[in-house]
């Protein structure tokens, strides 16, 4: 069944893990018809909680679609994990939404999350309100809630359907505007004041009509002045009316929601061309899922579409789909404000805008997600997995943007980024799962660096004689410092013919090949200038090879005379907290070997610069999170390489003549 667009509502429901999102559909879809069963979370028996992980852990890991149809309206349920760690899911679906639902925990009430989804709700522009659930538990203190709930969010949220008793006293809501209620004054207030009409007639006449009224409220709330607020027990489905009551007859279809702006500012009417965004992309057996929200125009199946983001070429399309939770329906038409599945098409990425070829030419802002805070080096369990691992992980990060996999080419390691280590182990288990590619973590390598702090000189004779031709070459050679970032810097300095050039580069790349692997520590050796400045041939046994092995020799005994020393990455860290955590993360900063870098008051809180070793910060995250109680965020860019400690160095270069004696 389809609904024409002003009689649909994209409904985005976020806030809190376990303040009850996806019982709270779940009671929807059952209240609708559109299930014959209520689900429980407890079971794992929900439409959209439906990955395995999801029901083991009985938590949204990730977003889910469903459908359902309400006194002749159409309306899209979106389930968002309330997850910190899972946050870039929520923060993407907030694309296909007109509506943020903000579900409350009455008992546990305003949470970092919360705080987090109204954000993102009122930064996108999308009517909100609020559902207080778990009205029928212990303790819930309704009086403390509300008052908390308008101290973050302002007096313009207002009950519109409020609880008749709370715990185990709940027995559903009172209607807030009905005629004679205390809190109906000051919705109407609210709603006149955003129509000077509607204003002005009802202060001449002290009364407006009911019909005045809601388009008064549906003003108020899509300029986000209004915010309703109901209460609901989605286990025992009470009050769950009055949502679908509240969304139906106050909150934005896709025609009354603020227009969606493309990147250069253009304004995107429903009535437009063919436009729509990606929001979502799954991977499975059958290839890809890409949900995506239809910002105008139409689109037939089996027709064409471009991807305006990255500018690819025309693509066919199957059969589109509508999801209710894991099923699927088929869908021959995808019409603006319409929440539905492309399938098979596989160089959609999340963020994306596509268009029919030769129409729109409108691209949309891609979701901004949270930068990874945490890595960890990989490798396969398996080796015969090694080469399944790549595109296993690739897969993942085309589903999760807050996932990012990378090779560091000096450790050689395979490093995934991720928003915490449970959110890493989630996607890693995700693999497993999905591929039965198996992988071990641990702490990436850092990346340190040798080379030397003052010159040497060494001069190196390799000699070999073992039955037929021998091998011969001498080199004489000096290391000097050169400049940070320098790298390497080779100089031919040999006078009088001691070495013939044509042996310059065989001993270039001895160096060469030394420095990769290290001399002291096994890190690779940088920013040194080599001049060899003599040396000896031998007639018959001269050749490359021993030049080769020549040049390395000088070069590691000239290293060792060279005070050699160990670099390590230091990087710029950007640590944003709530004002009231300063001084703990200044004073945590300072037992990290820390240069303080200055710090700045933002709407988003305190930001505290620093240059700090990664060495100091491998475990950042987690501690930062434990010293703020989850509301920290930080992120680091590399900055530059400095001198390791040598009470650092030392065992680092111990555990490598240990590992490699006689070298
Ligand atoms: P989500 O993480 O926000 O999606 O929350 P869930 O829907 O997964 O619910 C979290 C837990 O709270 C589950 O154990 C639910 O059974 C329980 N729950 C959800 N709604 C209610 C409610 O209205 N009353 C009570 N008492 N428990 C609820």
């Amino acid at each position: 069944m389809r609904h024409p667009p002003d009689r649909l509502r994209n409904v985005a429901f976020v806030g809190h893990a376990d303040s009850g999102k996806t019982s709270l559909i779940e009671a929807i879809l059952h209240r609708t018809g559109a299930t014959t069963r209520l689900g429980s979370v407890t079971a794992g028996t929900t439409v959209t909680d439906f990955e395995p992980e999801e029901k083991a852990k009985q938590h949204s890991f990730y977003t889910a679609v469903a459908h359902a149809s309400s006194e002749g309206y159409g309306l899209n349920l979106i389930d968002t994990p309330g997850y910190p760690d899972f946050f870039a899911e929520a923060t993407c679906s907030i694309l296909a939404a007109d509506i943020a639902c903000i579900v409350v925990n009455a008992r546990t009430g305003v949470g970092l999350n919360t705080r987090k989804a109204w954000k993102l709700a009122s930064k996108h522009g999308l009517a909100r309100m609020i559902v207080v659930n778990k009205m029928d538990a212990d303790n819930v203190e309704l009086d403390a809630l509300v008052a908390q709930l308008q101290e973050a969010f302002g007096k313009r949220c207002v009950w519109f359907r409020r609880p008749k008793g709370v715990g185990a006293k709940y027995a559903g809501n009172e209607d807030a505007l009905a005629p004679g209620s205390d809190q109906r004054e000051a919705i109407v207030e609210a709603a006149v004041e955003t129509d000077e009409a509607l204003m002005e007639k009802y202060l001449e006449q002290g009364a407006i009509s009911d019909e005045e009224l809601a388009r008064g409220i549906l003003a108020g709330c899509r300029s986000g002045d209004l915010v309703p607020m109901v209460a609901t027990s989605a286990l025992q489905e009470l009050g769950v009316d009055d949502v679908l009551e509240v969304l139906r007859r106050y909150m934005p279809g896709p025609l009354d929601a603020a227009p969606r702006k493309g990147v250069k500012g253009e304004v995107v009417r429903p009535e437009g061309p063919f436009l729509a965004q990606v929001f979502k992309v799954a991977i499975g057996d059958h290839g890809a899922q890409n949900y995506v929200r239809v910002l105008s125009g139409e689109a037939t199946s089996h027709g064409a579409i471009v991807n305006l983001s990255t500018e690819g070429k025309e693509e066919r399309t199957h059969d589109f789909q509508r999801p209710q939770g894991k099923a699927l329906e088929p869908l021959d038409k995808l019409v603006a404000g319409d929440i539905a599945i492309i399938p098979k098409l596989d160089t959609l990425h999340t963020g994306d805008t596509i268009s029919a070829p030769g129409g729109a030419q409108v691209v949309l802002p891609r979701p901004e997600v949270p930068e990874p805070m945490v890595s960890l080096a990989v490798t396969p369990k398996s080796r015969a997995d090694e080469t399944k691992l790549r595109p296993a992980l690739d897969r993942l990060q085309r589903e999760d943007l807050s996932f990012q996999t990378a090779r560091n080419e000096e450790t050689h390691e395979l490093i995934v980024r991720g928003m915490s280590t449970l959110h890493l182990e989630t996607v890693l288990h995700r693999m497993k799962e999905r591929t039965k590619v198996e992988v071990e973590h641990h702490l990436p390598r850092i990346a340190y660096r040798e080379t030397i702090r003052a010159r040497g000189d060494a001069r190196y004779r390799h000699k070999k004689q073992s039955g037929g031709a021998g091998e011969f070459g001498e080199v004489a050679l000096r290391v000097i410092p050169a400049e940070r970032g320098e790298g390497f810097v080779f100089a031919n300095e040999v006078v009088g013919g001691a070495i013939s050039g044509s042996y310059m580069p065989a001993i270039e790349k001895g160096i060469v090949e030394a420095m990769q692997e290290g001399v002291v520590a096994g890190f690779r050796f940088v920013d040194v200038r080599v001049e060899v400045y003599d040396g000896k041939e031998h007639p018959v046994d001269s050749k490359e090879v021993a030049f080769k092995k020549a040049g390395r020799g000088a070069f590691r005994q000239a290293v060792e005379q060279a005070k050699p020393a160990l670099l390590e990455p230091v990087m710029l860290v950007e640590i944003t907290v709530p004002e009231q955590h300063t001084g703990d993360i200044m004073g945590d900063l300072a037992r990290r070997r820390s240069q303080p870098q200055g710090m700045d008051q933002t709407d988003d809180g305190t930001v505290i610069r620093a240059l700090v070793p990664e060495a100091e910060l491998q475990t950042y995250s987690q501690d930062l999170r434990s010293m703020t109680s989850g509301e920290g965020v930080f992120h680091m860019t590399f900055d530059h390489y400095e001198f390791l400690p040598p009470d650092k160095a030392a065992p680092l270069i111990a555990a490598h003549r240990r590992a490699a004696p006689g070298e």
